[in-house]
């Protein structure tokens, strides 16, 4: 068996340094030299995971196959380094606490004291370790630490792995901190005192960094390295650069023009080849050579907060590329949106997207812009909640279903075309729901990858090339089949469905250039060098009738 290295990453001075996107990309490079990686996210937040929390506050909640809430973070790890990720990719204060309490109250201490150090921590460095016994197993792990050293809440991982760093051999693990290194427009230099600062502040708690990443405007200047490393007490070459980038997919190559993936590999001895790096240039070359444009609207309610709406954007961008076209995204707030204003507030998008939501707020504004588009022939993507509003509008306005409405907003609904379907209690009973997320409102989430069937002669088929998909769900209510024969005569086709039949998870209009609905979050499983079928497939139909 191989040995797994580790690789941790820690932030200094303050959040929003992009973290996240660094690990990314250096496991982006990582995989490019041939190694097997995998990237975790420790965050020290209270919560068990991010699925209950307000999506403006903490961002999008992205979901994994086997069904995980988690954080955005990992979204970011799947499109860079291709690998799906899963619960085990994820854990916060909250979920840690959580199981040492639950094996307290089994009794598992036999009668000890539990406490921070060790159990805790051993709890903490237990998750970590697992990860590599993945399967393949992996060559490098990541792990991101959440926050800001320095902070109270982040303590416990800190020492974790600290001690781990004893426990698996310093050959073994490598720490790389990042931090940032401002520009004084009034002195006219960059400042290496808060790095200095938080270094020493890492140091406090006993790690020392082997590797520092300074977030900075422009590459560091080879004098400002050597200063760092020589407070620091890092190599000479040990000093990276993780500059402001116009567009977040060049970040790899810009790791990679300083150096950054060849240190990592050399510190840890690890096995890697030189990287092979083609695919990213012609990202970035498409990036940068768009040969049009297309303006998309996404008429949602968390529009104050593009975090919110992470993967969606991405897959967006991911349409884009393999179209050749820049993709503009216009967030309108939904609850602007009237019948009657429809035309003055969406006229100019050549695609209306409906995302995912929960909640009626604004819900009125989203079918509207249902009818608009339906009516005018733009292209038209629902994502789950947006399908919902995709059939409510369908059955009211075209099968005559005039009551037509969802159980989420309108408990008493005449015709609740969308609803709580009561058989997910009996099938959690029986163990059939793989994974559901608790809710005090009465409902479960139907959580994760499910199969699905489509329907030959579908726009989702010919989207796919295949006839049996899996995506990734995270939604309480569904389709109501009592509806599906109305809905049909008047012309919806159920382009995909469970195997079984009882789930409606793809809608679509045939004749309409592109009008579909789907229940699951196809975002998720889009990647940059891969987009979605559905997203490539949405831009394709905005960029035809943007001409
Ligand atoms: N609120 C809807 C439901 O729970 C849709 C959820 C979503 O869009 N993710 O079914």
């Amino acid at each position: 068996m191989k040995e797994t290295k580790f690789i941790f990453i820690t932030g200094g001075v303050l959040s929003s340094l992009g973290k996240g996107l660094a690990a990314a990309s250096l496991g982006a490079l990582l995989k490019a030299r041939g190694l097997e990686v995998t990237i975790q996210k420790l965050d020290p937040y209270i919560n068990v995971d991010p699925g209950t929390m307000n999506p403006t506050q903490h961002g999008e909640v992205f979901v994994t196959d086997d069904g995980a809430e988690t954080d955005l973070d990992l979204g970011h790890y799947e499109r860079y380094i291709d690998v799906a990720m899963s619960q085990r990719n994820n854990y916060t204060s909250g979920s840690i606490y959580y199981s040492v309490i639950s094996k307290e109250r089994r009794g598992d201490y036999l009668g000890g004291t539990v406490q921070v150090i060790p159990h805790i921590t051993d709890e903490i460095k237990l998750m970590i370790r697992n990860l590599a016994n993945s399967e393949p197993q992996p060559d490098v792990v990541l792990v991101e630490i959440g926050g800001t050293v320095g902070d109270i809440e982040s303590q416990p991982f800190l020492e974790a792995i600290r001690q781990l760093r004893g426990d698996l051999g310093r050959n073994n693990c490598l720490f790389i901190h990042l931090t940032l290194v401002p520009y004084l427009r009034a002195a006219g230099e960059y400042k290496t005192k808060p790095t200095q600062h938080s270094v020493k502040e890492l140091r406090s708690i006993g790690i020392t960094p082997d590797i520092i990443l300074c977030r900075c405007e422009q590459t560091v200047p080879e004098d400002l390295k050597r200063k760092i490393a020589l407070f620091c007490d890092v190599d000479r070459d040990a000093v990276f650069s993780s500059v402001d980038v116009d567009h977040v997919y060049k970040v790899p190559l810009a790791f990679y023009d300083e150096g950054f993936d060849q240190k990592v590999a050399i510190m840890l001895r690890l096995p890697a080849k030189n990287p092979e790096l083609q695919a990213w240039r012609d990202l970035v070359y498409s990036l940068d050579h768009p040969a049009g444009e297309v303006n998309i609207g996404i008429v949602g309610k968390y529009v104050e907060l593009k975090e919110a709406y992470k993967s969606l954007h991405e897959a967006l961008v991911h349409g884009g590329i393999a179209n050749n076209v820049a993709v503009t995204l216009h967030y309108v707030p939904s609850e602007d949106i009237t019948e009657t204003n429809a035309k003055s507030i969406l006229g100019k998008l050549d695609g209306i997207l409906v995302p995912g939501g929960f909640g009626e707020r604004g819900v009125d504004g989203k079918i509207a812009a249902v009818t608009y588009a339906r009516e005018n022939r733009v292209p038209f993507f629902g994502i789950c909640l947006g399908m919902q509003c995709a059939v409510i509008e369908y059955a009211r306005n075209v099968a005559g279903i005039t009551g037509a409405d969802s159980e989420e907003f309108n408990p008493l609904a005449q015709d609740k075309v969308i609803y709580l379907m009561k058989e997910w209690y009996d099938h959690r009973q029986q163990g059939l729901v793989k994974r559901t997320h608790e809710s005090g409102k009465g409902g479960t989430m139907r959580l994760g990858a499910y199969p699905c069937t489509l329907k030959d002669n579908t726009k989702a088929f010919a989207a796919y090339g295949a006839s049996s998909i899996e995506e990734r769900h995270r939604h309480r209510y569904e389709f109501n089949n009592d509806y599906m024969e109305t809905l049909e005569k008047a012309g919806l086709v159920f382009s995909g469905l469970s195997p079984h039949g009882d789930l409606a998870e793809i809608v679509e209009i045939p004749g309409h250039p592109w009008f579909v609905g789907c229940q699951f979050h196809p975002e998720f499983k889009s990647r940059p060098m891969r987009a979605h079928p559905l997203f490539r497939e949405f831009i394709k139909a905005a960029k035809e009738n943007s001409k």
